[in-house]
């Protein structure tokens, strides 16, 4: 006899392999897909859109989760209940939304990422500024049909669906101390007359090289390429289909390899997240998939800092550079490549940027989404507000949009709510490397030996 949960989990991984085809979609969008190809992926994401939003909103999941939820409370199976209370949120949230308006988000996000992409190369704000717009007010609707909270703003209904639980507060209340930590940092670093020799991370190095060394890097910290693959775009991310297809990007530039770098390992840490989540029979259920994006970063900044600029990492990782560079690697110690991927210095693009003031970029988009999204900002006036407060931060006068407000694709793809899961990310990271250091005794040594 088929019970509620088996009818459930079925419905649930139909659900899941419908997701993983409109990310495939979306994977070929950001790799292969010819520009010409903008005008039909959108409209095969909006129509699978529309289907997925039907599957999961089926009443009859409602019913489903209800009755397995009382034989699971009955039985006291803990990680049931988990799993049930988390479905039962995802279909009560899912259910809000109407089906128009999910169909109108897909088609939003295939166009404007289309034009984000055009509008960046050619640094043209104003090509970007009506899917900005539309995407702005497809936001608000959503947070308004999603329900704001007593007391809170429509901000954090749509941090919800990347961080469940936090809100715009409370984020304020955790970047205050951390802007003044790094404010305070950043000064002592400005100060200290030390700069640190920077022609090996400017080397230039052929882009097919790079390629080789991400790919062996990501190899060696444990990213199965045979349930994955890496391939070129313009803004690097992970994405994870489900059991065995994982696929990481990676951009490169030939005078920045140690960035190629970083975004790899970035990347693979999301690659080893998505592959260890469990399979079998919880692809598509709640205690199949990742708790919350800052979870998820906390895996790839791990993997980025904590062991990519770690003088452990490098005293294994000159090896393997010297044999994929050569010659341009000759006369580099482990000390200098650590030293010269760990230059704390304010720069323009997020990705680039240094651990340190990596946090500043993030808070700078955390206030101008969050006055954009209360409409105390209008999206004409976004590049104008975006220059003065690189000019207070960082001291930067941006010149082209490319470097200043174009830089990031999230805004294109409709996500506002999500940029602050990054610094989540980094500080649950230090706190799990904190712990594991503890747990485990000699990992210094085992990093070092490129174990
Ligand atoms: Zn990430």
């Amino acid at each position: 006899m088929t019970t509620p949960v088996d009818e459930l989990a079925s419905a649930l991984r139909d659900a899941a392999v419908l997701k993983s085809v409109d990310a495939l979609l979306d994977w070929d969008q950001e790799t292969y897909m010819p520009t010409g190809g903008a005008e039909l992926r959108a409209e095969q994401l909006q129509l699978l859109s529309g289907i997925v939003h039907e599957r999961t909103t089926s009443p009859r999941i409602g019913e489903l989760i209800e009755e397995a939820s009382s034989s699971a409370q009955s039985a006291g199976d803990e990680r049931l209940i988990a799993d049930l209370r988390e479905a039962k949120r995802d279909y009560e949230k899912a259910t809000k939304l109407p089906k128009e308006l999910v169909e109108e988000m897909a088609r939003c996000r295939a166009l404007g990422m289309t034009a984000w992409r055009d509008a960046r190369k050619n640094d043209d704000f104003d090509a970007f500024l009506p899917w900005l717009e539309k995407t702005v007010e497809l936001n608000r609707k959503k947070a308004e049909c999603y329900g704001v909270p007593a007391g809170g703003e429509h901000y954090d209904a749509l941090m919800d669906d990347f961080e469940p639980g936090m809100t715009a507060a409370r984020t304020e209340e955790i970047f205050a101390p951390l802007r003044a930590f790094t404010v305070e940092l950043l000064a002592k670093v400005q100060d200290s007359g030390v700069t640190v020799d920077r022609s090996i991370a400017t080397a230039p190095m052929a882009i097919e090289k790079q390629r080789e060394f991400s790919k062996r890097v990501c190899e060696a910290i444990g990213f199965d390429f045979d349930a994955g693959r890496m391939d070129d775009t313009s803004h690097p991310f992970c994405s994870g289909f489900g059991p065995g297809d994982t696929r990481i990007t990676n951009r490169y530039r030939e005078d920045a390899w140690l960035d190629a770098l970083s975004s790899a390992t970035h990347e693979a840490g999301h690659g080893l997240y998505e592959q260890g989540l469990p399979k079998g029979e919880f692809f598509g259920r709640p205690l199949g998939e990742a708790t919350s994006l800052g979870i998820h970063e906390s895996q790839s900044r791990m993997w980025e800092n904590q062991v990519g600029r770690s003088r452990d990492f490098w005293e294994w990782g000159i090896g393997l550079a010297r044999e994929v560079f050569g010659d341009a690697l000759a006369g580099a110690t482990p000390d200098a490549v650590h030293k010269a991927a760990n230059i704390i210095e304010p720069s323009y693009i997020r990705v680039e940027s240094d651990e340190l003031t990596y946090n500043l970029h993030i808070m700078l988009r955390f206030d101008l989404e969050r006055a954009m999204i209360r409409g105390d900002l209008a999206c004409t006036d976004l590049p104008g507000v975006w220059n003065e407060r690189m000019k207070s931060d960082f001291g930067l006068t941006v010149e082209r949009a490319s470097q200043g407000c174009l830089q990031d694709i999230h805004w294109s793809m409709g996500a506002m709510g999500y940029f602050p899961t990054y610094t989540f990310g980094t500080l649950y990271s230090a706190q799990l490397w904190e712990a594991m250091g503890a747990a485990i005794p000699g990992r210094a040594d085992q990093v070092r030996a490129g174990d």
